[in-house]
């Protein structure tokens, strides 16, 4: 072998050991850049949603909507189409759990609902659902209402004279308190933009937001408000600046349905959980036309969600 082969030969075994570690290195790389899954999403939500175990959050089939929380977490989102009508026809349904953080229940109801989505009635619809629109308030080492900017996303909805009536009504009437911060500015945090952005690309006929610990039932919208869903009876709990509530249900002429249930962290019985499913979606087969997004505004409502 003369001296010019011996140097290729060593070339190519340098190039070689190079290669393989290059692959290898590359390999590691891809395995920590893995992207996570339903499961690894579930594995994080499940331990604060009172009576939801890892199967029910994985059988909910959330996919990541786009739109991240404040600190990086998915918006997750289940579409599901209407089964038993032309689903370009159904009403189309919204459900958002889980805008406060800190109300556990508002979030572990929809993925107890979620369950129930092959019903008969609920094959009437289509639907968009968020069971936890505030990842970050919820997972927050003592789970908190706002998000991670300390901004309440209930208040953050651009309704009209947002910029001077939601300051001074959380100066005035909540003493600044900072668990109802309403933000510097309507629709100033990812979530809520979210959630106004997805009423103009879904155009929901109504809304159900969920919370927790009053007890009741609250609506605003351009139809006339249910007296009942199980044990909760409707009772308008005010007007706020930046509910959801006040701006779809006031001023965009979507319907919004609040259920309060009455824990934040103690799920209602099992068979309250099922009669109010049952009740909601019977008024809403009832009660809702298609389209209310272009129904005429008279007779709306102005108390708002809370
Ligand atoms: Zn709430």
């Amino acid at each position: 072998m003369d001296a010019i082969t011996v140097i290729v030969h060593f070339c190519q075994k340098i190039l070689l050991v190079w290669l393989l570690a290059h692959a290898s290195l590359a390999g590691a790389a891809s395995k920590s850049a893995a992207v996570p899954t339903s499961s690894d999403w579930c594995k994080k939500l499940v331990p604060r949603l009172p009576g939801v175990k890892i199967d029910t959050c994985q059988a909910g089939a959330l996919v990541p909507s786009g739109a991240v929380s404040a600190q990086g977490f998915p918006i997750l989102v289940r579409h599901i189409p209407a089964a038993r009508v032309d689903n370009a026809k159904a009403v189309r349904v919204l459900m958002i759990g889980g805008i406060h953080g800190d109300e556990l229940t508002a979030a572990a109801i929809v993925f107890q609902w979620m369950q129930w989505m092959k019903r008969p009635i609920a094959q009437e619809f289509q639907w968009r659902i968020v069971p936890v629109l505030n990842p970050d308030g919820l997972l927050a080492p003592k789970p908190k209402r706002v998000n991670a900017r300390g901004v309440d996303l209930n208040r953050n909805f651009p309704t009209p004279g947002w910029e001077k009536e939601a300051p001074q009504y959380w100066a005035k009437h909540t003493k600044s308190d900072p668990r109802r911060f309403p933000g510097h500015a309507p629709l100033s945090e990812p979530e809520s933009r979210w959630v106004n952005d997805e009423i103009e690309r879904f155009k929901p006929d109504v809304i159900i937001s969920v919370h927790a610990p009053f007890g009741v039932l609250d609506f605003d919208g351009p139809v006339h408000p249910p007296n009942k869903f199980g044990r909760l009876v409707f009772t308008p709990v005010g007007v706020y600046p930046g509910s959801l509530g006040n701006y779809s249900g006031r001023h965009k002429n979507v319907p919004v349905i609040t259920i309060e249930l009455p824990n934040a962290r103690a799920m209602p019985a099992p068979a309250d959980v099922q009669r109010i499913w049952a009740d909601m979606l019977t008024w809403i087969q009832k009660n809702v036309p298609r389209k209310s997004l272009n129904a005429a505004a008279p007779g709306v409502r102005t108390v708002a969600a809370p």
